[in-house]
Order: structure tokens, then C-alpha cells, then sequence
């Protein structure tokens, strides 16, 4: 099983859900980069959501 990942911006790699925040508006939620709160693509961050450190 492969993991995605996605490396922000800011240069961190965001491969967690905990690397993520939330930010709610309109029907969906918006993922942010946790360290500088860009946005996370969404298709990327659906991927992401779903994967926990082991
Ligand atoms: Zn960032």
C-alpha cells in the first residue's frame, strides 16, 4: 500500500492527517498545511487524511 505525501510551500512534508488542520467553510472542509496554513490540494489531502503513523 502506498502512501502519499505532499511537500507545502513552506518545505514541510505533510504525510499525516495530524500534519494537517482543518479550517471549516461552505460544505467542505479546507486542509491546511499545519505549520503555515496553506492550502493542501484536495485531492491530495483526502489521500493524506486517511494515513496515521504506525
Ligand atoms: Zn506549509
Amino acid at each position: 500500500m502506498s502512501q502519499s505525501s505532499y511537500r507545502c510551500t513552506c518545505g514541510k512534508t505533510i504525510q499525516y492527517k495530524q500534519d494537517m488542520v482543518t479550517e471549516r467553510g461552505g460544505v467542505r472542509a479546507t486542509w491546511l498545511c499545519g505549520d503555515c496554513r496553506t492550502p493542501v490540494p484536495s485531492v491530495t489531502a483526502e489521500k493524506i487524511r486517511h494515513q496515521h503513523p504506525s
